[in-house]
């Protein structure tokens, strides 16, 4: 995708603090952090949202799920994390690639929505 931003940051066409990479994934430190680790995890494919996975490409999600917790290791959120994804116009999502955020490093609010 020419304009996605997040394929810029995956090409190293835009800069990004990198705290992940393997074959799939890519994931790097959100620029306007809501908790003081917030990481955003997207695959490597240009997959528009939740909305866009079917079941030929699902596989991706697999692959996200099994780097988050490698990632919760490696910032050391032993006390837990939130794992959240915005999907649409009501749910705010302003980046129109796959994204899950990562927020952790503090006690959390128990209010999502
Ligand atoms: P969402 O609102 O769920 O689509 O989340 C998009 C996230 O991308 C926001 O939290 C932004 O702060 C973050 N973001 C946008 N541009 C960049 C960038 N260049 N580097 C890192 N994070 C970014
Ligand atoms: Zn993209």
């Amino acid at each position: 995708m020419m304009d996605c931003i997040f394929c810029k940051i995956i090409k190293g066409d835009i800069p990004s603090s990198k705290v992940y990479e393997n074959e799939y994934v890519y994931a790097f430190r959100d620029i306007n952090p809501q908790a003081p680790v917030h990481i955003l995890v997207v695959p490597k494919e240009h997959i528009s949202s939740v909305d866009e996975i079917t079941a030929e490409n699902s596989a991706i999600v697999a692959k996200i799920f099994e780097a988050i917790p490698e990632i919760a290791k490696s910032e050391k959120l032993s006390g837990g994390y939130r794992v959240i994804s915005n999907c649409g116009a009501d749910a705010c999502q302003s980046v129109k690639h796959l994204h899950f955020h990562i927020l952790g490093g503090a006690q959390l609010g128990e209010q999502m929505g």
